[in-house]
């Protein structure tokens, strides 16, 4: 069925495209974020969201302890500068010597282990020497060096993670150290996803002429898997409105989150923002930035839809940009910081204005300053610059050229998780 009548998508400035930050924006206000959490072990809550405010019930240190291997004193009384002293006991990390200090006396401790109540410093080991069985030092002691006191990382009480942080390796490392084994997480959300297309093959099939191997499904498995999702592949749907329509209404039945890619555009093969239409509500379909302008996005029933552009750059992007920030919100992630690094440009770097564009990149570093180059051809249906790429240089809307050596505004690759 052709599409004759659908909305142009060819001029660079688009009164009915919506920028990214409106777009954003409204992405973020469609999603609720999932209520309801499960108790799991702490190994296994990696990236996953914390579900309430969760409180240190000891302090860490719990005792006051040493950091060095040497030995506790009680500066009071003792004479400054040439101390002698005789070694009474040891204390070892869990085996304890809790009896305090009498004049002149001093016990040998171990890096973690007790240290008597009321000491005062510990003399590194390296510091000392045995005379006479008398332990002698002579460096200049300063009160309370080398002790480590109670609650002096975490106190008892005070909320370590609050409700939607993520849990990352120190989180679980803390909680592990409070004695806390299991943690209330936010249940993973599910994406399902699928691709759309009449030329798309698996792989291991064999091309004919005209088709291509389905690599969007291998795309968003790459990007969803390193995230706390559960993830579902529906395959591939061929370019037909009622086929699209079916698959839609299966994945609305168990998804959070529905996401395919191509079919958004105007083409007579793009049927996805019809399909939306008619079994969900369309929000908006498109944003002025390259590569990635046709987007739908919309809800169908209680799942969020993205119908992401077909081609593979343009989809990796608007995952990114548009995606993310649902995934986040959903999971009640708190949001996360995007980092912007001003870098040299040393290209002249051109685009049409009206829309934002994001460029694959290369971003080094030298003599402390950073440097940036494009990673290739940009075309949206270049792989090669994204695999090249760990950055996209962010060039606002109405830029038209930058000259070689122009700062510009840098997103490292890593802002994502
Ligand atoms: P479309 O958005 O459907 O018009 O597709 C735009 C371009 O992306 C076309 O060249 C498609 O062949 C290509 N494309 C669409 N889907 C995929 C996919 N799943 N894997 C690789 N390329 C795709
Ligand atoms: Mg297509």
């Amino acid at each position: 069925m052709p599409n004759n009548n659908k909305d142009s998508c060819i001029n660079e400035f688009d009164p009915n495209a919506l920028d990214e930050n409106q777009a954003i924006s409204k992405i973020v206000k469609s999603v609720m974020p999932i209520r309801e959490t499960e108790t799991i072990n702490i190994k296994n809550a990696v990236n996953r969201s914390s579900a309430s405010n969760i409180k240190a019930e000891i302090s860490i240190p719990s005792f006051k302890n040493s950091a060095m291997d040497g030995y506790a004193v009680n500066l009071a009384g003792l004479k400054k500068n040439n101390y002698k002293l005789t070694e009474i006991a040891t204390s070892l990390a869990g085996k304890p010597y809790n009896k305090n200090l009498k004049k002149n006396e001093t016990v040998r401790v171990m890096t973690g282990a007790l240290v008597p109540d009321n000491s005062d410093a510990v003399i590194m080991k390296e510091m000392t020497q045995t005379n006479d069985q008398l332990i002698c030092f002579s460096t200049n002691v300063k009160k309370n060096q080398n002790i480590r006191f109670i609650g002096e990382d975490i106190k008892k009480g005070q909320i370590i993670l609050k409700k939607g942080d993520a849990i990352n390796y120190s989180a679980i490392s803390i909680l592990s150290s409070l004695g806390v084994e299991k943690v209330k997480v936010i249940r993973k959300p599910i994406v399902n996803f699928f691709s759309t297309g009449d030329e798309l093959i698996r792989t291991g099939g064999k091309l004919k002429l005209g088709q291509i191997y389905d690599s969007n499904r291998y795309l968003l498995h790459g990007l969803l898997s390193k995230l706390p999702v559960k993830i579902k592949d529906l395959g591939i749907v061929k370019d037909k409105r009622s086929a699209i329509m079916t698959k839609l209404t299966h994945a609305a039945k168990s998804s959070d989150i529905i996401i395919s890619t191509g079919g958004v555009s105007v083409g007579d093969a793009d049927f996805i923002k019809d399909a939306l239409e008619e079994i969900g509500k369309v929000n908006f379909w498109k944003i002025s930035i390259k590569p990635g302008r046709p987007l739908a996005f919309g809800k169908i029933k209680n799942s969020l839809f993205f119908g992401l552009p077909g081609n593979p750059v343009s989809a990796a992007v608007t995952f990114q940009l548009f995606v993310m920030p649902a995934i986040n919100k959903i999971m009640s992630k708190r949001k996360c910081a995007n980092i912007i690094i001003k870098a040299i440009t040393k290209t002249e770097l051109r685009k049409k204005p009206g829309r934002t564009e994001y460029k694959r990149a290369i971003l080094s570093e030298k003599n402390g300053k950073y440097f940036v180059e494009s990673s290739g051809l940009q075309g949206s249906n270049i792989m090669l610059s994204l695999l090249k790429a760990n950055c996209f240089i962010r060039l606002s809307s109405e830029v038209r050229s930058i000259k070689s050596n122009s700062i510009v505004e840098v997103i490292p690759f890593q802002n994502y998780i």
